[in-house]
C-alpha cells in the first residue's frame, strides 16, 4: 500500500518492500511474505495463513486478521 504513488508528493522514488520475492521452487515455510514482513509473528515462520474475511467479497491471506491474534 506504501508504494501506491501519490500525485501531491514531490518524490523520485516509490517506496518499495526489502528483500527479494522467494523461490518459487524453495518457498519458505510458513507464510511466503514472512522474510519481507515487518509485522511478521513466530506464527508467520511456520504455519500458512488461511482465507480470513475482510468485508464483502474480500479476503486475506494473513494472520493479522486472525480472530485469534485480537483483530
Ligand atoms: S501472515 Fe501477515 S503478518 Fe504474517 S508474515 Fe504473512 S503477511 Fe506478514
Amino acid at each position: 500500500m506504501h508504494s501506491i504513488p501519490n500525485l501531491d508528493e514531490d518524490r523520485e522514488r516509490l517506496n518499495s518492500i526489502d528483500g527479494i520475492v522467494p523461490n518459487p521452487f524453495e518457498l519458505p515455510e510458513g507464510c511466503y511474505f514472512a522474510p519481507r514482513c515487518k509485522h511478521a509473528m513466530a506464527r508467520c515462520k511456520k504455519e500458512q495463513p488461511g482465507d480470513y474475511t475482510v468485508g464483502e467479497g474480500h479476503t486475506v491471506k494473513c494472520f493479522l486478521y486472525d480472530e485469534k491474534e485480537g483483530k
